[in-house]
């Protein structure tokens, strides 16, 4: 054998010592970056959708909105079973405009849309967050509780566009993406 084939021979047995690797490495590569690049694209759908998350981990409601009973008039809000303590989530991006008690409503946060859209966090027993604070989606605002005219620990949320007339929380939430299933 000459040093030629030597030579030539090794680089054979280097490249087949390592078969597709180099093919396999980019392979995987451009999966990860294929799935940070779909990642990033429906991060970006969701906040251009202006998606609403649940304000507590575990969603179960005990009241609705229009429902006549417990309440002066009718049920202006919806209601989601929690236990005294248990965070609350601000359910989409905005800036507080008010967290203070408020007669019936006890311990209220307020935190207002880029649209205008209140809503209302009430019955809480502390608060996370104060007036002028900005919070995103999913921060903590607060805990739930029994602060106010209730009957036991929950949290009464209220959606009033433009600060105005309480809207349905559990149709304006399905628009945001919420209860779709
Ligand atoms: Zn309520």
């Amino acid at each position: 054998m000459t040093r030629n084939s030597y030579r030539a021979a090794d680089r054979n047995k280097t490249h087949q010592g390592t078969p597709g690797s180099v093919e396999d490495l980019a392979g995987h590569r451009s999966t990860a970056l294929t799935q940070i690049a779909a990642d990033a694209e429906k991060q970006a759908a969701f906040l251009e959708l202006n998606l609403w998350q649940y304000p507590l981990s575990s969603v179960n409601l005990t009241a609705t909105f229009g429902q006549y009973g417990l309440w002066s008039s009718y049920h202006t809000g919806l209601d989601f079973n929690g236990d005294t303590g248990d965070p609350i989530y601000a359910i989409a991006n905005g800036v507080v405009t008010a967290a203070s008690y408020d007669g019936p409503y006890g311990n209220k946060t307020v935190i207002t849309l880029d649209d205008g859209t209140e809503l209302w966090y009430c019955h809480q027993t502390s608060f996370s967050v104060s007036v002028g604070d900005t919070v995103r989606g999913g921060d903590v605002i607060g805990t739930v509780g029994a602060t106010g005219n209730v009957t036991g620990s929950h949290l009464h949320v209220e959606v009033r566009p433009g600060g105005g007339d309480p809207v349905d929380p559990y149709a304006a939430m399905q628009q945001h993406g919420l209860f779709r299933d």
